[in-house]
């Protein structure tokens, strides 16, 4: 495969599996002159697994602000770059953003593969529509967290939420009491993995069987829209 000089590959990563992972996003990051890792520990397993030992540096949210320039003017002087992060889609709920959009602005080139993401397979098996939906990534945690969901109620399209295991459960009853208890909804849990789970069914059950359950792993809440 031929890699471009002055470009930068972002690149999706398995959500859990490892043999999900493209043959061109393997030959991406064979050949490009330096990977950028949300956690270099993390993506040094699915490297070593495919015996990839391109260069990686660190690139997350505590330092995009400040590294982001300085990458930028390594691609200008040719340089070709992969970005990935712990597992999917970088720039989905993950850093990425602000470095494609530096750049576009640098006159870059920026060539995004397709791959893993959670949303997606959620999505489709919750059974809901899926010519429209709406993908809000993570509620805010406090501020703005009410208004957001009061404006959800009243979305008309499928609703696409990522959580964490310890929120699950409030964010469920939260959703319940502002949605109303009989909104039908499904949470994928460990998607890919070996405990893959897909629960439906209303919010209030939803809530009932995860206080019974104590939920681990990683979540997507989907919500169908308001009739
Ligand atoms: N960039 C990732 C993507 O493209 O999906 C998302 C990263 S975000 C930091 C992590 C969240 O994605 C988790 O809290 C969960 O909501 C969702 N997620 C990631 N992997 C998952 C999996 N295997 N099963 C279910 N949800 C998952």
């Amino acid at each position: 495969m031929q890699i471009e000089p002055s470009t930068i590959y972002v690149v999706p990563t398995p959500i859990g599996n490892l043999a999900d992972i493209t043959h061109r996003s393997l030959s991406v990051l064979s050949e490009v002159e330096l990977i950028l890792c949300e956690d270099t520990r993390v993506s040094r397993k699915l490297l070593n697994h495919y015996d990839i030992d391109t260069p990686t540096k660190s690139y997350h949210m505590h330092n995009e602000h400040r590294t982001v320039d300085g990458l930028v003017e390594q691609l200008q002087q040719g340089m070709s770059m992969a970005l990935i992060s712990d597992a999917g889609t970088p720039a989905i709920s993950d850093p990425g953003f602000l470095l494609v959009r530096a750049c576009l602005q640098a006159g870059l080139r920026v060539i995004t593969l397709p791959g893993p993401t959670a949303f997606i397979p959620a999505l489709v098996q919750s059974g809901f529509p899926t010519d429209r939906f709406v993908f809000e990534g993570f509620l805010p945690h406090k501020k703005g967290r009410k208004s957001r969901l009061s404006q959800l109620a009243e979305e008309t399209k499928t609703v696409v939420l990522y959580e964490s295991p310890h929120r699950i459960v409030k964010t469920l009853a939260q959703c319940a009491e502002v949605m109303g208890p009989d909104r039908p909804a499904s949470i994928s849990r460990e998607l890919t993995k070996a405990f893959e789970e897909t629960v439906r069914g209303t919010l209030q059950e939803l809530e009932a069987h995860f206080t019974a359950h104590p939920p681990k792993g990683e979540f997507v809440l989907v919500i169908q829209g308001k009739d």
